[in-house]
């Protein structure tokens, strides 16, 4: 399958490359063959028969968003958990995560996923209670994938009493579904999807966890995640003894390389000296910390060398925001409105993201030789017109909905702004079935739709 998208501007998101006015993307089975001018690109292609033609004048064609961490049915927490700050973990996660059914999480990160489609996200780094229960949809809906069973050992019922105790039988039976999910997903779909052993916080994961999950890691040769830098710090040294978080994640396997760190918002210089020495890479979630009051050093974080990708992470579902929130939050924090600009942004939410993900041979810039993971903008829209500086004008004022077709391995996953061979308003209704279902229990057991702490 040969299919030609033509006469658009182009943004390869390559160093080498500057934005293409009237230029074509060719792709052939799956993979990017030809990145130019038009003209050129059909004086290369001549003689060679082309399957497809979309006209792209008007378009904007730029590679898919990474977005390097994300929970696919959290969307159930949207409405309930923006205004009460850090108390939502404790007060809302924990105990939903022993309420909400296996397949009400199925269909909650059904719409999620959909969401990251039509939103341009052709990979996504998934990591949840029941990753397991999420994988199908995934699969089929054709987005590329990192995906993880969020593993703790801590008795839940003691953790929501307010005390932290590591269970054996907790710890076996997380390990088992974290392990059996990993082998099993690892590689699938032609590769385009993959495992990744993930945490939720140190505070309620046991060393003996941890290195279990880490020799996963060594083994399937994956990477590994957590969130870091949330404020645990305290009671890690409560719940751990003195080494710090940072140095934990470290002796531990969970602060190397093929680690992704997550939200890192509360870090001092030696946790950030720490982590650069590591080779971890950060995943920043400025549009999710920003309601937390919360943003990570971002910009001090990669100067001191550290790799850094954006994430959604949960409510939310237009990833332009993320770059919007990327830039404010790093100039309210600089005090100064030149840093992060935002060629440099949208190279973090795409490139950058990739390289975090250890894909950046495979996917991340528009060149020949690499998956054809694509999004086509339709500029000719409210708040797009005039285009002017391309990248720029889409960094700023770009949405969601302003997205007309994208591509996955060349495959058509989202067309005429319509995620493909899926029916939307099922899928609408039965997430939100399944979160009304699931907050009518959650109010039955705890009074409300918050546990007060
Ligand atoms: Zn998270």
């Amino acid at each position: 399958m040969r299919t030609l998208i033509d006469g658009a501007t182009v943004i390869p998101m390559n160093d080498d490359a500057p934005v293409i006015f009237d230029g074509a993307v060719l792709v052939d089975e799956g993979r990017i063959a030809d990145v130019g001018v038009s003209a050129s690109v059909h004086a290369r292609s001549a003689g060679s028969a082309i399957d497809r033609v979309i006209d792209a004048r008007g378009k904007v064609v730029l590679p898919g968003f990474v977005s390097v961490h994300n929970h696919l049915g959290y969307s159930v927490f949207r409405g309930r958990a923006e205004d009460i700050g850090h108390t939502a973990v404790q007060s809302l996660y924990v105990p939903m995560s022993t309420i909400l059914a296996r397949e009400e999480r199925g269909a909650l990160a059904a719409l999620s996923t959909a969401e990251l489609l039509r939103g341009g996200v052709t990979t996504v780094l998934q990591m949840e209670e029941d990753a397991d229960v999420t994988a199908p949809f995934v699969e089929q809906s054709g987005i590329r994938a990192l995906l993880g069973v969020m593993a703790h050992d801590i008795d839940v019922d003691a953790l929501n009493r307010g005390k932290t105790v590591f269970d054996e039988r907790v710890r076996a039976q997380q390990l088992e579904q974290a392990i059996t999910f990993a082998e099993h997903i690892n590689g699938r779909a032609d590769g385009r999807l993959k495992a990744v052993m993930a945490i939720n916080t140190l505070s309620t994961s046991s060393p003996d966890l941890m290195r279990e999950l880490r020799d996963t890691a060594d083994r399937l040769d994956i990477p590994v995640s957590l969130h870091l830098g949330i404020g645990e710090q305290d009671e890690v040294r409560k719940v751990h003894g003195g080494a710090g978080a940072f140095q934990l994640a470290c002796d531990n396997g969970f602060l190397d390389e093929r680690a992704v760190a997550v939200h890192c918002y509360m870090v001092d210089d030696d946790d950030i000296a720490l982590m650069a020495r590591s080779g971890a890479a950060l995943a920043h979630c400025p549009l999710m910390n920003q309601f937390r009051g919360c943003i990570a050093p971002a910009e001090a974080m990669r100067a001191a060398g550290i790799d850094i990708g954006l994430g959604i992470d949960n409510y939310f579902s237009d990833h332009f925001e993320v770059l919007r929130a990327c830039i404010a939050v790093a100039r309210i924090r600089a005090n100064d409105p030149a840093v992060a600009q935002s060629a440099d942004i949208l190279a973090r939410a795409t490139i950058g993201s990739a390289k975090v993900l250890g894909l950046d041979a495979e996917i991340g810039s528009l060149e020949p030789g690499k998956k054809a993971d694509l999004q086509i903008v339709d500029a000719r829209r409210y708040g797009l017109t005039p285009l002017n500086d391309p990248v720029r004008t889409l960094v700023y004022h770009a949405h969601a909905k302003d997205i007309d077709l994208v591509m996955v391995d060349g495959r058509v996953v989202v067309e005429d702004g319509r995620v493909t061979g899926i029916d939307e308003d099922d899928l609408l209704r039965r997430a939100e079935a399944a979160g009304n279902a699931a907050w009518a229990r959650f109010a039955d057991q705890h009074g409300g739709y918050a546990v007060p702490h």
